[in-house]
């Protein structure tokens, strides 16, 4: 029997599983959400143990639904929500305290602590990242203030910390029996204690944290053949060896395999990351440096990522807050009923600026009211603020890198939108492209996991899996899109200083 990879996507609102045979097609998915608990303003927060069921049932009910033996599957790749912390018990697998969600704010003081106290620049220098509460390491600092005897636990074995990843695998490869604890590099490069140069924990980061290290998961490659340990599934032993955070799990995916490739993905906020190759760049424009892959045999792959933090949530923000219209998908045949905003400009700077701005005391604005201006109007400039904040991200990605991107490869809901597509060629100056094959994160996952159990050899046999599925090339005169940005521009300026 030809054999078959398991990967499990485990997201911030739910957790997939898909089922791929060794031509990378999907032969089932399932899916199911978790609860979202917000115990105070800012705080977010998931139950591990609902996470690690919900992940259990799902593999089993993924291979039913396929219609295959326990014993077809060769190996799990995990792809998961990143920068979410959960501590537990090695002893018992009893987690302390709910999983810390990237989203969560609580650790803002220890952050701004950081900041005050002058370490933002090592921070930067090792990790890549600006010290903020997005990211894994500061939560940590919290929760050992925070929850009585987790530090003395800690030292003495009884606590022990991971990312997303590393709870899924844990518990995957035995849990309390021996189960591994060990974080992908991808992961670890988003907690703010990474070295992203050595790849290890960094001495510094973990000091001015005051982090002690035997809680930390070692970190390892993306795969590795024969796996971290093995998941007992139906009488059968199916090895664990594939982990990427999402973004990054994507951009495999997406077979963004080249310096100077890029991808998008256009969900509520939209994620970009552009392919540094073995180069690790420091960005001048706020944006963040990360680990894209390290598989197994190559070398490690550095990638800049920005975001932008309101894409697709201005499509529901105008459905749930305005109901101008009743799906997400409505917006496309309103927005379709003119050729242009009309000279409209809609920043969503609904709680400031990211990249390349960072201005918190931005606010959303809705400029070049007329007499003449619908509501078609409003869907086309709500689109057309996804496009332009795209293009000054990437703007900034490109002027860190020295490079011209040649092309921008997207996925994620708002793909679906062709007239966006369109426009964002016409902004960017450069095809878009979006392949038959939109789920690119599980199959970031999947495609790791199938390198590492020798389904395939090298990443030249996934070539064949990437089709483009729609192209939109740029259809507008150069004079018409700077003339088009400069007005944007312009509207983001006058979002400043409103809070
Ligand atoms: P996430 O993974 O962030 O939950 P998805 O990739 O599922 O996001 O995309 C959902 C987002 O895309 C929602 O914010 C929704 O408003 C937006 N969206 C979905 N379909 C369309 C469409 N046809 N046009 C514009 N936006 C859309």
């Amino acid at each position: 029997m030809s054999p078959y990879i398991a990967a499990i996507d485990q997201g911030t609102t739910s957790t997939r599983c898909l089922i791929y045979d060794d031509r990378a097609q999907v032969q089932a998915v399932v899916q199911k959400e978790h609860r979202q608990h917000f115990p105070r303003a800012g705080w977010v927060e998931h139950d591990p143990d609902e996470i690690m069921s919900n992940t259990r049932q799902l593999l089993a009910d993924a291979i039913t639904r396929a219609g295959l033996p326990a014993d077809a599957l060769a190996c799990i790749g995990i792809t998961n929500q990143r920068e979410t912390l959960v501590v537990w018990d090695p002893r018992t697998g009893r987690p302390w305290h709910p999983a810390i969600v990237w989203q969560d704010t609580r650790s803002r003081e220890i952050c701004d602590r950081l900041t005050r106290d002058g370490h933002a620049r090592l921070f930067r220098e090792r990790t890549g990242l600006p010290t903020a509460t997005y990211f894994t390491g500061p939560k940590l600092r919290w929760l050992l203030d925070h929850v009585d005897g987790l530090s003395e636990a800690a030292a003495a074995g009884r606590a022990i910390a991971g990312t997303i990843d590393s709870w899924l695998i844990w518990n995957l490869t035995g849990g309390p029996e021996g189960g591994a604890h060990v974080t992908d590099v991808t992961n670890a490069s988003r907690t703010m204690l990474m070295d992203l140069r050595t790849l290890d924990w960094s001495p510094d980061c973990l000091e001015i944290l005051d982090i002690p290290r035997e809680m930390l998961p070692r970190i390892v490659p993306n795969n590795a053949p024969g796996g971290w340990g093995v998941t007992r599934l139906g009488g059968a032993s199916i090895p664990v060896c594939a982990a990427l955070g999402d973004q990054q799990a994507a951009m495999l995916g997406q077979l963004c395999l080249t310096p100077g490739s890029a991808k998008n993905t256009y969900g509520t906020g939209c994620f970009m990351l552009l392919n540094t190759g073995k180069e690790i760049v420091t960005s001048e424009h706020g944006l963040l440096t990360t680990v894209a892959s390290h598989l197994h045999g190559d070398s490690p792959r550095y990638a800049l990522e920005g975001s932008v933090a309101i894409a697709g949530s201005l499509v529901q923000w105008l459905r749930d807050n305005l109901g101008m219209i009743e799906t997400s998908s409505d917006i496309e045949a309103l927005a379709c009923g003119v050729d242009d905003s009309g000279g409209l400009y809609f920043v969503p700077a609904f709680s400031g600026l990211f990249a390349p701005y960072w201005r918190a005391d931005a606010r959303g604005i809705l400029i070049g009211l007329t007499h003449y201006i619908t509501k078609a109007h409003i869907a086309r400039a709500v689109l057309e603020a996804t496009a332009y904040q795209t293009r000054e991200v990437l703007d900034a990605m490109q002027a860190d890198a020295g490079a011209k991107l040649a092309d921008l490869r997207v996925d994620g809901g708002m793909t679906a939108n062709a007239l966006l597509m369109q426009f964002q060629a016409d902004i960017l100056g450069i095809p878009v492209v979006r392949p038959a094959n939109t789920e690119t994160t599980a199959m970031g996952a999947a495609f790791a996991a199938g390198l590492a159990a020798g389904i395939w050899e090298s990443t030249d046999d996934l070539s064949t899996f990437w089709q483009p599925d729609s192209v939109w090339s740029p259809a507008i005169d150069t004079d018409r899109r700077e003339r088009l940005l400069s007005g944007w521009k312009d509207a983001v300026q006058r979002s400043f200083n409103l809070a």
